[in-house]
């Protein structure tokens, strides 16, 4: 409908179109009544840029040309029947928007519009076409002006006043409009008011509250705005409230009848509507000077948007002389032309670009200081009838219409800056943003306070991992060890039968291959060893580290107290363990100890491979250990200095039994040397071999320890130790407790060698030691009966030196204790050593008058004669014969029974 552009006065319909004067280019421009329209200032994407009021702070605006409909009316009754022979005045075409206004007969003159109504046209299509474009730029917040002009009677308040209260199709633009309004506005952040006036006389009337007569407009210095603050302001909810208000109003407007119209009114009547809408923009944000990224720099900007829409209907346009008026009523005329005039005047001033615009000059161009030459939207609609008898009055309507088409309005929103609003936003924005800030610093808690319990049970879990490694490691380095030493076990006793190898420490030989597997197994545990060394080297790592671990912490004052206990208690942990593995490592080095001087000793024996020694017992392993002594150090004494004695001594009292064990073979095997033998003592060795000896019945300890002690007690020094700690007792204990012959044969081998010490005969008497030597020939080995029969030969030795040098007399204690029937028996042994020891006894014995009639009665005196006859030691041999020979006794009883040697 307003879409088909026209050219105001430019028209090529020759003769027929009056050009109008003033046609200026922003006519030309011009198409329609919507063409125009100022840009949406709704978020639509793509709209042009807001345009700002004075007050917003712009100053730029659109232009936007004063719009003019005209519309005619019916010809009513009295028409009908006056004008009956008459055509009208005018002809309207509304399509090309044209008006032809006849002259007469044959001549007319044809004047263009915005929009051409016709007597047909329908309320709704007028408010369509004149009012609904300002009402659209209202609700964007420009101000807004729709003006009806026209003789009285032609339908100015048909067009805008009418209520439709009968018929709603009847309804004009007032109600119109403000149906429009309600229904777009939006109650929760928008006000819609309304003031309803009546100019009448020069004077402004209140037509919502009578009493309020002389209203006075006032004009803002700043910015020119005209209000009327003494008004009243009704706040609109819906149309019902409206249109009761138009009723109010509508019964106190004064209507004065004129001689044209009884219902015309003189006066002009002026509604105005006060927009209030509150918006955001979308392209503006609130400045913040202290950071882009803040919540409040992402705000719109609050905005308050406050239009006006006004709505005039001029009171009657015809000239004074028409209205047939007089005396007061003349002078009413007077007053609504002074009015009228100075409209007309102010629009002919800005069709014609006139420098001097009369505003000031009535109180209704006052008012419509905007509408016209102003910033607001204004559509006038000019009303004319169709009598010809009016044509003089219809012609001036036209022609008022026309120069009000050239009238350019600057349209400008009428926007502010909602500081209210803002701070109202700005403080439930503060609120929420605590609110959150709150949560997520609560979260933010909770998820440290989760990640440091999940690193310290991870810190737990690596650290009883860490532990459970190294004791499977440590367990499993035992159980290997235990493994080899059982095979080396195994070993030795398979050879040991094969061969019937003696000796203390010659268990091991038998021959060629196996020598090269010990030291397989040598080198295996040396691995091993290796191994654990590189374990602790590892713990002391783990602990440097942990240390360093625990400096960082202090230093940097980070972690809790909890934290640095946490880690001291790792610290501990780890101390301990490294403590433990220093201890393992201990027992392994002397486990490698014991194994490697084990394998020196199947390395001398296979060395020595067939010449078997028949001195074997005690004395073999010393020998050998002084033979390895020659020119270089054995491994054992290298590691013996490695190890240190103190800590192999301190692995006596080990918990673990094997520790135990092989701690005590390693001293054993220090004891074989005599260099080492005064350094166990001296380091309290020999007292824990004696404790050892008290307190366990464990076989293989006793008989380890046994063999130690009876190493020791090799030493004249020694011995008197060993008596004073009560050694004697002791062996003598385990001599009577044990079965096991290899520990009788220790056992009995340590007494023999204390048997040899003359200081200590009588204590050693005394405290068992012949009884219990004697005691141990029940196993009948001959190995063991070899050291009984040392023993006792080296006691009987003693007691005959000690009787030679008058130190003791009387009858020998070894016949006292009934050692002479044992040895009479045992003194044609088939064993050597044990014949050797027996006739080495019986020699001794024999020196001593004393014992001679009890070695008579019990038989020795066949055996001594049979020594001095046929012993294959020719040193024994005569040793017989010699103590024979001297003593009476015997040669008495000899020759008694006719022997003779
Ligand atoms: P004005 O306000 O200009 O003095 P009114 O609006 O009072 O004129 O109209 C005068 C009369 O003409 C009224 O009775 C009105 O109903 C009637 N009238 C005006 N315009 C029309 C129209 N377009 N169609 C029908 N009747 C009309
Ligand atoms: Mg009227």
């Amino acid at each position: 409908m307003a879409s088909n552009a026209y050219r105001n006065g430019t028209s090529s319909h020759k003769g027929t179109i009056k050009p109008l004067a003033a046609s200026n280019s922003s006519n030309g421009k011009s198409s329609s009544f919507k063409s125009r329209l100022p840009p949406s200032s709704n978020h639509s994407p793509g709209s042009a840029p807001l345009r700002r009021s004075n007050s917003a702070g712009g100053s730029d605006g659109v232009p936007g040309r004063v719009r003019v409909a005209v519309r005619l009316r019916p010809r009513n009754a009295e028409e009908c029947v006056a004008d009956a022979d008459f055509a009208d005045c005018v002809e309207l075409q509304p399509e090309l928007k044209r008006l032809k206004l006849r002259k007469n007969n044959w001549d007319s003159e044809t004047y263009e519009f915005d929009e051409v109504l016709t007597e047909f046209a329908s309320q709704k299509r007028v408010y369509e076409v004149v009012a609904k474009p300002v009402v659209e730029s209202v609700l964007d917040g420009y101000n807004g002006t729709v003006m009806a002009y026209g003789q009285t009677g032609t339908g100015k308040t048909f067009t805008l006043g009418r209520l439709g209260e009968e018929d709603t199709s009847a309804r004009g633009i007032m109600v119109r409009s403000l149906e429009e309004i309600l229904a777009n506005v939006s109650p929760e952040t928008d006000s819609v008011s309304v003031s309803y006036l009546q100019l009448y006389m020069e004077t402004i009337q209140d037509l919502l509250d009578p009493a309020n007569d002389n209203i006075s407009i006032v004009e803002d210095p700043k910015t020119g705005d005209v209000s009327l603050p003494g008004a009243t302001h009704v706040e609109i909810r819906d149309e019902q409230n409206f249109l009761e208000l138009l009723r109010i109003g509508e019964a106190h407007r004064i209507a004065a009848n004129t001689k044209l119209n009884t219902e015309s009114s003189r006066s002009h009547a002026i509604l105005m509507v006060h927009v209030k809408r509150s918006v955001l923009s979308a392209e503006d944000v609130i400045p913040s000077e202290t950071d882009k990224s803040s919540h409040f720099a992402k705000l719109p900007k609050p905005l308050v948007r406050k239009s006006k829409l006004v709505l005039v209907d001029l009171a009657g346009s015809e000239r004074v002389h028409k209205s047939g008026s007089d005396g007061h009523m003349l002078e009413e005329a007077k007053s609504i032309n002074l009015s009228l005039s100075a409209l007309g005047k102010c629009i002919n001033a800005l069709a014609e670009n006139s420098s001097h615009v009369p505003v000031r000059d009535s109180k209704l161009t006052r008012l419509l200081k905007d509408s016209f030459g102003g910033t607001a939207r204004t559509s006038l609609i000019v009303t004319i009838g169709p009598s010809p008898r009016h044509r003089g009055e219809t012609s001036s309507t036209i022609l008022f219409g026309q120069r009000a088409m050239k009238v350019e309005n600057m349209l400008r929103i009428k926007e502010e800056f909602d500081y209210k609003s803002l701070s109202r936003r700005l403080e439930i924005q503060l609120d929420k943003l605590i609110a959150e800030n709150e949560r997520q610093q609560k979260v933010f808690d909770n998820e440290v306070e989760r990640i440091n319990l999940e690193a310290q049970n991870r810190i737990s879990e690596v650290e009883r991992n860490f532990a459970d490694a190294l004791e499977k490691e440590r367990l499993k380095c035992q159980m290997e060890y235990m493994e080899s030493v059982k095979k080396l076990e195994e070993k030795m006793i398979e050879n040991q039968q094969k061969n019937g190898c003696d000796g203390f420490m010659k268990d091991k030989c038998n021959g060629e291959g196996p020598g090269f597997s010990v030291v397989d197994d040598v080198a295996e545990v040396k691995k091993l060893l290796d191994k654990e060394i590189h374990m602790r080297k590892e713990a002391e790592e783990e602990v440097n580290k942990l240390k360093s671990q625990l400096r960082q912490c202090t230093d940097s004052g980070e972690g809790g107290d909890s934290e640095i206990l946490k880690l001291q208690q790792a610290l501990a942990d780890e101390v301990h363990q490294k403590k433990k593995l220093e201890e393992e490592t201990i027992v392994l080095r002397s486990q490698l100890l014991q194994l490697t001087f084990e394998a020196d000793q199947m390395r001398r024996c296979l060395g020595r491979s067939g010449s078997t020694n028949g001195y074997g017992g005690l004395e073999s392993p010393m020998s050998q250990v002084r033979d390895s002594l020659n020119g270089h150090k054995t491994p054992v004494a290298a590691l013996f200095e490695q190890v240190g004695l103190q800590k192999i001594l301190a692995l006596l009292e080990s918990e673990d039994v094997n520790v135990r064990i092989h701690a005590v073979k390693v001293v054993a095997n220090l004891a074989a040397e005599e260099a080492n033998q005064e350094r166990i003592v001296e380091a309290g060795g020999l007292t824990s071999l004696l404790m050892l000896l008290r307190n366990y019945e464990d076989e293989t300890i006793r008989r380890v320890v046994a063999g130690a002690i009876a190493n020791l007690a090799m030493n004249e020094a020694n011995q008197e130790l060993i008596m004073i700690q009560g050694g004697i007792s002791l062996l003598s204990m385990t001599a009577s407790d044990a079965e096991d012959p290899q520990t009788l044969r220790m056992v009995a081998g340590a007494i023999a060698n204390l048997c040899g010490n003359e200081k200590l005969q009588v204590k050693l008497r005394s405290e068992g030691g012949i009884k219990a030597l004697l005691g141990m020939v029940r196993c009948g080995h001959p190995d063991v009966l070899s050291q009984v029969a040392r023993g006792i030969a080296n006691f009987a030795k003693c007691e005959s030196r000690a009787s030679a040098n008058g130190i003791r007399s009387g009858r020998s204690v070894l016949i006292d204790d009934g050692v002479l029937p044992w040895i009479v028996q045992n003194a044609n042994n088939d064993s050597a050593p044990i014949r050797r020891h027996i006739e080495l006894a019986l020699c001794h014995l024999a020196q001593h008058e004393v014992n001679a009639k009890d070695m008579i009665t019990g038989g020795a005196l066949w055996e001594l004669v049979r020594i001095s006859r046929d012993c294959s030691r020719e040193d024994i041999r005569s040793l017989a014969q010699r103590t024979l020979n001297l003593s009476p006794v015997f040669r008495a009883e000899m020759r008694r029974l006719r022997i003779e040697l």
